[in-house]
């Protein structure tokens, strides 16, 4: 980059990884805006209200197998107990049945427990002979019963706000007698990947140029129910279209991603192209490998994230800081996912100075069961081949020089 590099004047905005992710979550507030929408139109979606089930559940006594309901009570232990089967009670049945004493009825899984009978004998432990049944082993007072409310009674906290309705959630929020349920506005996001050397997939490639890659990623990684993506496509390096593009998409965006041009080279415009629509740089630079070009900014109500080009770099900064921004931005609030211990395979030597996430493959385990790791190559921020075979990334801490092997280790798994 030319004169006025922004990096220069931004240099006190070398961070470490954590607190760039602390800066990055401070200026990504949460969306406001919410829907209230049909059960079925919410999964996927952010879930915007604390729910409570507004049902016991289940809401009655049921049985929990086929078999044949029975009222304790009227047995002696350690009789052969002989009882005729007075009726048949099905899943979807009212259960108002009646039944002399010392009778059984028939009852099939899901079926409601008629009143007076308290317990079920499975169907393999009786013989069953012209319409009566015998059995040896009395059973106790609610064997195999699902009582009403022992999932969950009404008005019990169900699920808190800012999870993602996947198939558990959307299952327990039809179960509880949810019809509709406040969700988040979709996020709205912009994305485009910057560099005059990119082509698309499929086309023919010119001398100097490559396939975009980083494109294809973000549009698998933003792939959600709960993102309105806008893919403003390749945008080549003059600062004239780009600055045309980042402003639409400042304008029109809860956050933008970019991916290239966030470096210090004579085409890296991002920066300076930010301030110049009036966006103000939170993060410049983050002390970790690979990835050290990266930028948080606002303007108005839009956060904007600049990836590095390389495509090793912008998936482990995406993965590693960005994700979480967005995700904070749309109304999600989950945990961060915790590392797994692992082993090295062999001994490592690096440079220290930066947190380091390299790519590494799982090469057997260890005597006590953690997954060994070999490493990969030293260097690796372009070669996306490599990141598709990799078994996950091996965080090196920042002050970390030498380890021998078996040391342990922290692995985020891909
Ligand atoms: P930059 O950050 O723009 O200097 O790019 C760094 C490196 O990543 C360069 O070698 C670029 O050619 C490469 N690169 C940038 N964008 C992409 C992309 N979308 N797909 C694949 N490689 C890219
Ligand atoms: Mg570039």
């Amino acid at each position: 980059m030319a004169d006025g590099c922004a990096c220069d004047r931004h240099a006190h905005m070398y961070v470490s990884v954590e607190q760039a992710l602390q800066r990055g979550l401070e200026v990504a507030p949460c969306i406001a805006e919410t829907e209230t929408l049909p059960l079925i139109d919410a999964i996927g979606r952010v879930l915007a209200e604390d729910c409570f089930s507004k049902v016991d559940l289940p809401a009655f006594d049921n049985s929990a197998m086929d078999g044949y309901a029975v009222r304790s009570g009227e047995l002696i232990d350690g009789d052969v107990h002989h009882l005729t089967i007075a009726g048949r009670v099905a899943a979807g049945d009212s259960g108002a049945h009646e039944a002399p004493a010392g009778s059984a009825l028939r009852i099939l899984t899901g079926a409601p427990v008629p009143k007076g009978f308290d317990a079920v004998v499975m169907q393999e432990d009786c013989q069953i002979t012209d319409g009566a049944i015998r059995f040896s082993r009395t059973p106790k007072p609610g064997q195999h019963i699902r009582r009403a409310g022992e999932d969950l009674s009404a008005d019990a906290p169900l699920l808190a706000k800012g999870c993602e309705i996947g198939p558990r959630e959307v299952a327990a929020l039809a179960a509880a007698g949810y019809g509709t349920v406040t969700v988040r506005r979709k996020l709205k996001v912009t994305m485009f990947s910057t560099g005059s050397e990119l082509r698309e997939a499929g086309e023919e490639l010119g001398p100097g140029q490559i396939y975009n890659s980083n494109r294809y990623m973000l549009r698998a990684m933003l792939d959600k129910p709960w993102i309105e993506l806008t893919d403003a496509g390749p945008v080549k390096d003059d600062p004239e279209i780009l600055e045309q593009v980042l402003r639409n998409a400042c304008d029109t965006s809860d956050l933008i991603i970019t991916t290239g041009g966030v470096s210090v080279g004579d085409e890296d415009h991002m920066p300076r192209l930010f301030e110049e629509i009036g966006g103000e740089i939170d993060v410049m630079k983050v002390a970790m490998k690979p990835g050290k070009p990266i930028l948080f900014g606002r303007r108005g109500n839009a956060l904007y994230v600049g990836l590095p080009g390389n495509p090793v770099s912008a998936y482990v900064t995406w993965q590693v800081i960005g994700s979480q921004i967005m995700a904070s931005r749309a109304g999600l609030e989950r945990k961060r996912p915790a590392p797994e211990q692992a082993v090295l395979a062999e001994p490592l030597q690096r440079h220290k100075g930066r947190q380091e996430y390299r790519p590494v493959r799982v090469d057997g385990v260890s005597p006590d069961g953690r997954p060994k790791l070999r490493l990969m190559a030293e260097s690796y921020s372009g070669r996306v081949a490599m990141l598709a075979q990799a078994d996950g990334l091996a965080v090196l801490p920042a002050e970390l020089e030498s380890m021998p092997a078996g040391q342990a280790l922290e692995f985020l798994r891909l």
